[in-house]
């Protein structure tokens, strides 16, 4: 089967953007972190608020508070402004999240790429183990909803946030990763080979965020549908679907899997046989690059703007908790 991968290249672009913004953020973060740390330094670093994307456990928690109580997290604002934004882009756009902005997923994507290089190809589960597997992710998100959702009341969750571990818990992921454990190292090396062997491993198999998405997913007015009249039966579309998706033998894609990355789309030969649409629209890669910017940058700045971005942590705060950051 011809299984030559064929991505629309404003995904890519997309992706890259994503990717690059992250980055800035990484050496931001970092430039900030280091300036509590040195004694000398005279100027303190601005804090980049976007980190707060990696915090999704403070999030949920801070989701849960503001669901109860009303009250809009001031700890890490921009870390619920981020996951409400991404659980709306999911209800309305597929999991396009997944496959068009997550830095995990564009990194799980390029090495699977890479793995193609080295091996020649990526390989694939026996599909019994696939199902077992895949079914984990749902596992762990199940574990974190019963926790923070169910097991945890409005005012706990409040508390939670006004910790010194939740103020400071962006600053604990860098210390995780700067002093990282053999156990981590060899974790992240297990993880890294993985990806290299199966296409999405760490999205298909580990990730709960993307199960969350996924379920929220099948809501979205988008779907694949494919065009049963002019279809060829030439199954490109299932070949290059990174997820295992039958798309050549379904005529509507209803599968919380799907990640709307349009591979399928793109691949077809056959004009406007396979398209992501709703009832009334049709989703063509500029389109779905389009409503993704323009949805998350406004989104951004509207937070920025209402003030519910910046943190509400003043910098002498940050001095006495981040040199301590080790302790909690
Ligand atoms: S069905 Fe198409 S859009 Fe969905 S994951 Fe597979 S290739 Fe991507
Ligand atoms: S939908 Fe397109 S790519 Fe898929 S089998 Fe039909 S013609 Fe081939």
């Amino acid at each position: 089967m011809l299984r030559k991968i064929k991505a629309p290249l404003e995904r890519r672009g997309v992706q890259l953007l994503f990717a690059f913004i992250t980055v800035l953020i990484g050496i931001q973060f970092i430039r900030f972190v280091n300036s509590y740390l040195d004694p000398g330094s005279v100027a303190m670093i601005s804090r980049p608020a976007g980190v707060e994307g990696f915090l999704p456990i403070s999030a949920l928690v801070a989701l849960t508070a503001w669901l109860v109580t009303g009250v809009f997290d001031q700890i890490h604002p921009a870390g619920l402004v981020l996951f409400l934004l991404i659980m709306g882009i999911s209800l309305v756009l597929k999991r396009s999240f997944c496959s068009w902005v997550c830095p995990i997923g564009t990194l799980s994507e390029g090495l699977a790429l890479l793995g193609k290089k080295i091996f020649g190809r990526n390989f694939s589960l026996p599909l019994w183990l696939d199902y077992i597997l895949r079914s984990l992710k749902y596992v762990l998100l199940g574990f974190f909803v019963f926790f923070i959702f169910i097991g945890m009341s409005g005012a706990a969750a409040y508390a939670f946030l006004q910790t010194p571990y939740n103020m400071i818990a962006d600053v604990k992921m860098l210390d995780f990763f700067k002093n990282m454990s053999a156990v981590g190292v060899s974790v992240i090396a297990i993880l890294v080979l993985f990806s290299l062997l199966v296409e999405n491993f760490w999205c298909r198999y580990l990730c709960p965020y993307g199960a969350l998405l996924g379920l929220l997913s099948i809501f979205s007015p988008f779907k694949i549908s494919r065009n049963t009249e002019t279809c060829i039966s030439c199954e490109r579309c299932t070949a290059v679907c990174p997820n295992r998706l039958k798309v050549a033998k379904k005529k509507t894609i209803w599968s919380p899997e799907c990640t709307g990355c349009l591979n399928c789309v793109k691949s077809c030969p056959v004009d406007k046989t396979l398209e992501l649409k709703s009832t009334s629209l049709i989703l063509t890669p500029q389109r779905a690059a389009l409503s993704i910017l323009i949805v998350w940058f406004s989104v951004v700045a509207i937070a920025k703007l209402t003030g519910n971005w910046e943190t509400s942590i003043p910098p002498e705060m940050y001095k006495v908790l981040i040199p301590m950051a080790g302790q909690f």
